[in-house]
């Protein structure tokens, strides 16, 4: 099954707890078919905090919606810290997007997510490796809610390979080998 995953983080090193959250699902056999590009975006409804670093994920897997949340928060109980508040900073926070056409209503799990068209921080992102993909509650194409979003906060697209040194939320040094880099130090 297809799904679209939205990553975010906001502490420590955002990238690199990006990279670890992609790597970490990767280990689970979830394979990772298209990644957006990092994004840096304004934080919605929690002011005061950090920007964050967001991206979209198109992932295939044969783990249910269900199990496919589980998974995302063993990976975000292993990398965070310590509980955020809602919208407040964390390490990383794995959302379920899109589950192709299917839609879940459950107290534990809403699928499309509930907030996903009124936040660019995801839309754009999704937009970026999926506009044509339809979301099934609203009948309408991930292009179209974008243009009909509401939301006014920044999304500032990170191009590729300049990723290193966003640790301080600002500035970026180019790394030839963002993948793979030596330890520093
Ligand atoms: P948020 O992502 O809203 O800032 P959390 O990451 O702490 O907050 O998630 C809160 C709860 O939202 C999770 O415990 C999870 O059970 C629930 N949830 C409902 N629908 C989804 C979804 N589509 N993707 C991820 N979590 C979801
Ligand atoms: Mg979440």
């Amino acid at each position: 099954m297809i799904y679209h995953l939205g990553l975010g983080s906001n502490l420590g090193d955002p990238a690199k707890n990006l990279e670890r959250a992609r790597r970490f699902l990767a280990s689970k056999g979830i394979v990772i078919l298209r990644a957006s590009a990092l994004y840096r975006t304004e934080p919605v409804g929690f002011s005061g905090q950090p920007w964050f670093l967001n991206q979209v994920l198109e992932v295939e897997t044969g783990l249910s919606p269900w199990e496919l949340l589980n998974t995302a928060k063993t990976i975000e109980k292993r990398m965070r810290r310590r509980p955020a508040p809602p919208d407040g900073p964390r390490s990383i926070d794995i959302d379920i997007l899109l589950a192709g056409s299917a839609v879940v209503r459950s107290p534990s799990l809403t699928v499309p997510h509930p907030k996903l068209e009124e936040r660019n921080f995801v839309l754009v992102p999704l937009a970026e490796i999926a506009p044509g993909a339809v979301h099934p509650v609203r009948r309408a194409n991930i292009a179209d809610l974008l243009r009909a979003s509401p939301d006014r906060s920044r999304v500032e697209k990170i191009e590729a390979r300049t990723y290193t040194g966003l640790g301080a939320g600002r500035g970026a040094r180019s790394s030839p080998a963002a993948k793979k880099r030596p330890r520093s130090g």
